[in-house]
Formats: structure tokens, C-alpha cells, sequence
């Protein structure tokens, strides 16, 4: 049976938390302890304790689950192991014999689970979501009418790239693929997602965003790219295809068809150049 890290009990009446080591987790508070004024004092009592970027999430949780919802939410703080980890608490509100009102739930460590995760959503050369992870990421942003009404698809595929592996060796192009890693989480925002499908090829979904600001990213991310010196003599250039996305494309395999149409016709064309699908190239 697994052991939690450790039981909670709240009481929204008095602002009183009790915490319940678990049984065999060593990191987790090793008494019981009882936190008096526990939301009215979080921010100072708990800032070592709970991520500040976590506060949040802790607090609404509990008003949430004072409210009546039952919720399961994850979190990072540190309950003794020296550095923030991260935990999911599962809560939900319950009376006792006396109709005083609980808040009560169990807390586990889930640090290897998350790192579990991480490296199964990401590309491990690159750090950028896989293929798989931006499947999901660009169906759920186009599951949003105002995010196919005004977003851009880009598919990037690096030109020639089999000469620069076999000019300059695997070495120094998995560098060039990281390079260009960087320069695409670099120049995409938080909203965006950015890719590598695999090989030499790499998606973005910009969100929000009309179609010239995005080609002006595109046009310095390219930029960046030919001024990496990672396949050095070689300047490595890239052809990109581009799709203004539309309120009838519901779904990553819709958006990817058209970019990448448009990419072949980049490629057509002689490369080194951005197509923009149902345009004339840029
Ligand atoms: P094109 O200009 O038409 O895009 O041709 P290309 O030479 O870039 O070839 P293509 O895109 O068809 O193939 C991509 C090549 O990328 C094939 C493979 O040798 C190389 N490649 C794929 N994955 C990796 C990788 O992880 N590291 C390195 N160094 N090379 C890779
Ligand atoms: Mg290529």
C-alpha cells in the first residue's frame, strides 16, 4: 500500500491546520504539527515552506474545497528535503459528528513522477515539447475560436542538412539542432508552442498573432539560425512552410496538412525561403 507523505486536516472556522506525518515518507513533516491563522499567515509563515509561485494554487485550492468542490491539484514546496518539490494534494470538504466543517486530504511527492512526465513530453536533444506533446498542446489551443481565428503554423525544416552531418559529422549537427532550439524557445512566447517533430523538422503553433508579426518572427528566427556558428563554415539555412490558421481548422492534423504543403513548395522552390500556404511566397 502506498503511504501518502502526509494527511491534512483544515478547519476553515478557526483557520487551523493539522498536518499528519505518513507513515514511512522521511521527508514529510516528521511531527504533527498544528498551524494556527494558516491562510491569514500563509504568505509569510509558509513562504519556505510552499514555491511562491505556488501560493496561489494552495490557497484557491482550499477556498475551493471549503466551497464544496473536491480537487486535486499539484504544487511545489518543501517539506524538509532541501529544495522545492513537487506534490499533489487531493482535497474535499467533509462535516463531522458535530457538523463542524472540514477541509481534509493527503499530500504525496511527486518529484520522480514529474521528471517521469518531463522526459516523456520532451524532445531530449532539443528540450522542446515532442511530437506527441504538441499534438495535444495545438488540439487543445485550436479547441479555442479565437486561437484558430488568429493563429499561425509554422513547419521548419532545416535545408540540406544530411551535407552538414556528413561535412561536419553527427556531432556538430545534433549542435546545430540544439542551436535552433534554443533560438525557437527563445523567440516564441510563453503561449506558443514550439516543437521539434523529429529529425531535422520542428513545428510552431504561434498563438494569437496576425499573419505579417508572425513573419516577422519567423524572419528573425531565421536570422539567428543562419548566424549559428554550431555546423561552422556551413551557414546553415532553413525552408519554412506557413498557415494562417482559420476558424474550420479544428484539429493539429488540419493545420500540419496545409503547413506542410506549403513547406514542400518552400523546398520546391529552392529553399532557404519561408511559403506561406494559399499565398504567394515571401
Ligand atoms: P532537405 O534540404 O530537402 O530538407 O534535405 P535534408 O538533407 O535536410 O534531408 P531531410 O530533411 O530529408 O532529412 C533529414 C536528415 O536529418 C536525415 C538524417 O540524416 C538527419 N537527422 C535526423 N535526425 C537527426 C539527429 O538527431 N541528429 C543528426 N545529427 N542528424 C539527424
Ligand atoms: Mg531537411
Amino acid at each position: 500500500m502506498m503511504a501518502h507523505a502526509f494527511t491534512f486536516d483544515y478547519l476553515p472556522s478557526e483557520d487551523l491546520m493539522e498536518l499528519q506525518p505518513g507513515l514511512q515518507d522521511p521527508a514529510c513533516p516528521a511531527q504533527p504539527s498544528r498551524i494556527p491563522a494558516y491562510l491569514a499567515s500563509f504568505d509569510e509563515a509558509r513562504a519556505n515552506v510552499v514555491c511562491a509561485d505556488s501560493a496561489a494554487t494552495v490557497k484557491n485550492a482550499l477556498a475551493a474545497a471549503d466551497a464544496g468542490s473536491e480537487a486535486l491539484f499539484e504544487y511545489l514546496a518543501n517539506y524538509g528535503t532541501g529544495a522545492f518539490e513537487w506534490h499533489r494534494a487531493h482535497l474535499r470538504a467533509a462535516s463531522d459528528q458535530d457538523g463542524v466543517r472540514h477541509v481534509v486530504g493527503y499530500v504525496d511527492n511527486i518529484q520522480d513522477e514529474r521528471a517521469l512526465r518531463w522526459k516523456a513530453e520532451h524532445d531530449s536533444m532539443t528540450g522542446l515539447v515532442n511530437h506527441a506533446t504538441a499534438e495535444r498542446l495545438v488540439n487543445h489551443a485550436l479547441a479555442d475560436p479565437e486561437v484558430r481565428r488568429s493563429s499561425v503554423c509554422a513547419i521548419i525544416d532545416i535545408d540540406d542538412f544530411k551535407q552538414v552531418n556528413d561535412s561536419r559529422g553527427h556531432i556538430e549537427g545534433d549542435a546545430l539542432l540544439r542551436e535552433i532550439g534554443v533560438i525557437l524557445r527563445d523567440n516564441c512566447r510563453a503561449t506558443d508552442v514550439a516543437s521539434r517533430m523529429g529529425g531535422d523538422e520542428f513545428v510552431l503553433l504561434l498563438e494569437r498573432i496576425g499573419l505579417p508579426e508572425a513573419l516577422r518572427r519567423l524572419d528573425a528566427m531565421v536570422a539567428l539560425i543562419k548566424g549559428s556558428t554550431a555546423a561552422s563554415p556551413c551557414t546553415p539555412t532553413v525552408s519554412i512552410g506557413v498557415y494562417a490558421t482559420g476558424l474550420d481548422d479544428l484539429t493539429y492534423d488540419a493545420v500540419i496538412d496545409k503547413a506542410d504543403k506549403a513547406l514542400y513548395e518552400a523546398k520546391h522552390r529552392g529553399k532557404n525561403r519561408i511559403c506561406v500556404y494559399g499565398a504567394v511566397q515571401s
